[in-house]
């Protein structure tokens, strides 16, 4: 065992999970229903994920047949790669937002690769090298994506029952289109998923058609009326300062917003170009498309606005300030 899990309180225990990434960990919540228990999030599905989850349990004295239901924040693989898996052995109901269920399905689906991927990096003016090498970087990830079938699908107006409580859903799309956070208002408890995260800014996760970095906006307001004392985010340390995080990640995304708008001065560039601009290191493929779909969320946003204007050149978006 890696790591101990942690008694938050009354009822809700956090267990620290290993990715394989620069992000080393996840964090899962165990939390305990009148008759069970609940897993929110399931960690990626590795070998040495499940055997991290399965021995942690077992400190806690929880076998994990009786985890009987599993809720998912959203479907990034480090939150969803062992549902498949512990949903065939336990038996247990699967609840996510809708959203979350037609974005997993459609990437469950796609096989190999998501097809709309190609082209949206090509159109952002990725070289054809470096959109292989992006793929390949990403063959291991796939596997997490898998079809599932959930009990219930959600719209963010429900409320959960514990032992000691109850836990109310909170809609924050950006970080993913159907995010959700839980809040238990008698603690003020929240459980953040991946919306609020102490020590790093979750990335924007664009989509072709949605204005992922304005509903992240409107997320940090939605949630900042939270009147929150512990943060159980989704990676890090549990923390309190809810207002403080929201100031800084809505300056942190202005201020991306104006260094694009400046580099778009008088120059039109590709999202790809802007890349290199916005981060002064090169990049792995891996996360080279992270930075490319940050950009492009940041661009959307500016041009839904009306800040910059986009031309077509050759097949690649190029964009410049109005
Ligand atoms: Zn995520
Ligand atoms: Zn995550």
């Amino acid at each position: 065992m890696l790591n101990k899990p942690v008694a938050v309180m009354d009822g809700i225990w956090q267990m620290r999970l290993p990715l394989p990434f620069e992000l080393d960990h996840v964090n899962v919540y165990l939390v305990e229903l009148r008759d069970g228990y609940m897993l929110v999030d399931c960690g990626l599905g590795t070998e040495e994920s499940y055997g991290e989850l399965t021995a942690q349990l077992g400190e806690i004295g929880v076998p994990v047949s009786a985890i009987r239901e599993i809720f998912l924040t959203h479907t990034h693989p480090d939150h969803v790669g062992l549902a498949k898996r512990l949903l065939d052995e336990t038996g247990a109901g699967l609840h996510m937002h809708a959203a979350e269920l037609d974005q997993l399905t459609r990437i469950a689906r796609s096989a190999d690769k998501p097809l709309w991927l190609d082209e949206v990096l090509h159109r952002a003016g990725v070289p054809a090298d470096l959109i292989e090498r992006i793929e390949g970087s990403f063959d291991r990830i796939r596997r997490n994506f898998v079809e599932l079938i959930p009990h219930r699908v959600l719209t963010g107006e429900e409320t959960i029952e514990m032992r000691s409580g109850v836990l109310e859903l909170v809609l924050t799309p950006g970080h993913s289109p159907g995010h959700l956070c839980l809040y238990d208002r008698g603690t003020r408890t929240l459980l953040s998923g991946d919306h609020v995260l102490q020590w790093i800014t979750p990335n924007i996760g664009w989509l072709p058609e949605r204005d992922a970095l304005g509903e992240f906006y409107e997320s940090l307001d939605r949630i900042a009326v939270y009147e929150a004392e512990r943060i159980l985010p989704g990676h890090g340390k549990i923390f309190s300062d809810l207002k403080g995080y929201v100031t800084k990640t809505k300056g942190h995304h202005d201020a991306r917003c104006a260094q694009i708008v400046e580099a778009l001065r008088g120059q039109a560039k590709t999202a790809h170009a802007l890349v290199s601009d916005l981060w002064a290191r090169p990049l792995a493929p891996f996360h080279h498309r992270f930075a490319v779909f940050e950009v492009l969320a940041h661009l959307e946003y500016l041009w839904r606005r009306g800040e910059i204007r986009r031309e077509g050149d050759g097949g690649w978006d190029l964009w410049i300030a109005s």
